[in-house]
């Protein structure tokens, strides 16, 4: 194992940039969260614009009852003409009453319900007045203004932070919402390592929602916590400071750090994780044939894109040009900065014409981007990888490793093949 490399790019000047963006709004992480979390429903409050959003990016995957919906803002309600709470009250009840089988209800504002200020933390107050203890109402925005679309779900666990209750036991809290087998292959790497009992944060049910306190100690599966690692924070409860567990390199620093915290040698470590990371380096190795030498270009959207850049470039042998992410947290994206190898452009935010310059003048071989932006990338010959796609696909720990760089490998391969046939 490397230790962090000693030119890594923590002292990197930071390109700014504000301007316009393309990116998706938070209410995209309802897709994934509804899946985690089997007795919540989340209510966005918004236009029918948000619930075409919801309805084309998970409808198709719908055979059940949804645990989502949209509580449709009319002219009325944002021309000021009818009271929107009232009607906002009366949705909820008609909901419950129907969907005994709910125990947690978001409700998620939107930029309609922001822009005529729906002050919908009084709304879920009054509503758990109502409904509780049944039932608990918090409410998050998921808003596209200023946010990109994994604040939605950093939004939501800081929501739910405050109203977990206090604990002084000595407790790992994982953070993030991983897929139920992702979160099991992790909670059995780290039984075997000699950490138990483990939390998580978010719980599959209400019930199993953890207690936080001073003795609570955290480690991150997702970089782009920021709101919920200041909650967690708040609650007097410490971060782990690690790389994120992507790749073996990922994975195996980022346990070893949880390991240390609680008093276990790395040696133990390496003992418990030698079979599935011998896997996961020759899955790695595998799809690393095929990006070895390529350069990327990381435009800033999944907020994943740092943890990802070093991903490739320490363990798939690509080169990164450019790395860009919606917003650089110093703190959390530290310990990846340090293992990135001096040489891209680290930038944030976006102005995406002066980005689009930037992708033609160095033709790279990989784009990592939004879905508005790939069509017309690709019509230039460029190849592009949808960002949204690395957090709908199940890409944490040694067992994923392998697919995660078949996601970048995949692209290539196919552009690869177009070009044999015809050249
Ligand atoms: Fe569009 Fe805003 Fe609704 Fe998202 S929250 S779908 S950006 S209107």
């Amino acid at each position: 194992m490397n230790t962090p490399a000693p030119t890594g790019c923590r002292d990197t000047p930071v390109l700014r940039e504000r301007g316009q963006r393309e990116v998706f709004c938070g209410l995209t992480g309802i897709i994934w969260l509804h899946r985690k979390m089997q007795d919540a429903f989340f209510l966005v409050v918004g236009s029918r614009t948000c619930a075409h959003l919801l309805q084309s990016a998970a409808g198709v995957m719908i055979f059940a009852e949804p645990r989502f919906g949209t509580a449709i803002l009319e002219e009325k309600d944002l021309a000021g003409m009818a009271d929107a709470n009232t009607e906002l009250d009366r949705e909820v009840a008609r909901l419950l009453a129907r969907r005994p089988d709910i125990r947690q209800l978001f409700l998620v504002g939107s930029c309609p319900s922001e822009v005529i200020k729906l002050d919908l933390s009084r709304a879920a107050e009054r509503l758990t007045a109502e409904h509780g203890p049944n039932v608990r109402v918090l409410n998050y925005s998921g808003s596209g203004i200023e946010t990109t679309f994994t604040e939605g779900e950093d939004a939501c666990l800081a929501a739910l932070v405050p109203a977990l209750p206090q604990t002084q036991a000595r407790e790992l809290l994982l953070v993030g919402a991983l897929p139920d087998v992702v979160e099991d292959q992790a909670l059995n790497l780290l039984e075997q390592i000699g950490i138990a009992p483990v939390r998580c944060l978010p719980a599959r049910r209400a019930e199993d929602m953890p207690a936080i306190g001073p003795n609570t100690v955290y480690a991150l599966t997702q970089p782009f916590l920021g709101e919920t690692h200041a909650a967690l924070t708040r609650r007097g409860a410490k971060r782990i400071t690690a790389p994120f567990p992507f790749g073996a390199e990922g994975t195996t620093l980022w346990l070893k750090a949880v390991a240390a915290e609680f008093g276990i040698a790395p040696e133990k470590v390496d003992e418990v994780v030698a079979a599935p990371r011998a896997r996961a380096e020759k899955a790695i190795a595998a799809a690393a044939a095929t990006l070895r030498g390529k350069r990327i270009f990381f435009m800033p959207d999944s907020q994943l894109e740092l943890p990802l850049a070093r991903f490739l470039t320490r363990e798939c042998g690509m080169e990164a040009v450019e790395i860009s992410t919606p917003y650089l947290h110093a703190d959390l994206h530290g310990p990846e900065l340090d293992l990135i190898a001096k040489g891209p452009v680290i930038s944030e935010g976006q102005d995406v014409d002066l980005q689009l310059d930037r992708v033609h003048a160095t033709r790279p071989d990989l784009t990592v981007c939004g879905l508005g932006l790939a069509n017309p990338l690709e019509a230039e010959g460029l190849a592009t990888k949808w960002a949204i796609e690395l957090v709908f696909t199940p890409v944490h720990f040694y067992e994923q490793a392998g697919d995660l760089a078949s996601l970048f490998a995949r692209p290539l391969r196919r552009r690869e093949l177009l070009a044999r046939q015809h050249p």
